[in-house]
């Protein structure tokens, strides 16, 4: 005696419950909640949107960078700072594009002085 497979429509049916479940299990379990965004920054930090104001911050020299000397100043010590005029920003800062005009040359200090850092921050709370 010989078995043989009777395809009925109930099979069918059968047949495509069991790939539906087998389908619904597999899908990831993805939440579609929205997620509320904070600690966004409120505007980004950077130079070009600052009005140079560590430029305004007495600027020892350190050591020589090249400096022209139209933009030292020398206590009577000796010392060597940045030369600061009426306005409170450094003599070497272009007034137009509020840009360094001897970035090249600038002291130490300003090389060193990082965007975005406590320093920075401070600065621009004050003057901004
Ligand atoms: S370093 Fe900071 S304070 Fe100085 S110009 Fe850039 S953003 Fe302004
Ligand atoms: S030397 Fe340049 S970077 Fe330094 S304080 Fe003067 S303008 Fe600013």
């Amino acid at each position: 005696m010989t078995w043989k497979w009777v395809y009925t429509k109930q099979t069918q049916k059968n047949a495509k419950k069991l790939a539906y479940d087998g389908a619904k299990r597999l899908q990831p379990r993805i939440s579609m909640t929205p997620i509320e965004a904070k600690n966004l920054p409120v505007s980004e930090v950077a130079c070009s949107n600052c009005q140079a104001c560590c430029c305004r911050l007495e600027v020892v020299i350190l050591t020589d960078t090249g400096v022209p000397e139209r933009y030292i100043e020398v206590d009577e010590w000796g010392g060597e700072t940045m030369r600061r005029l009426e306005d409170g920003w450094c003599s070497a800062l272009d007034r137009d594009t509020l840009m360094c005009s001897i970035y090249e040359n600038r002291p130490l200090i300003c090389r060193e002085f990082e965007m975005a850092s406590d320093e920075c921050l401070t600065e621009r709370a004050a003057s901004m």
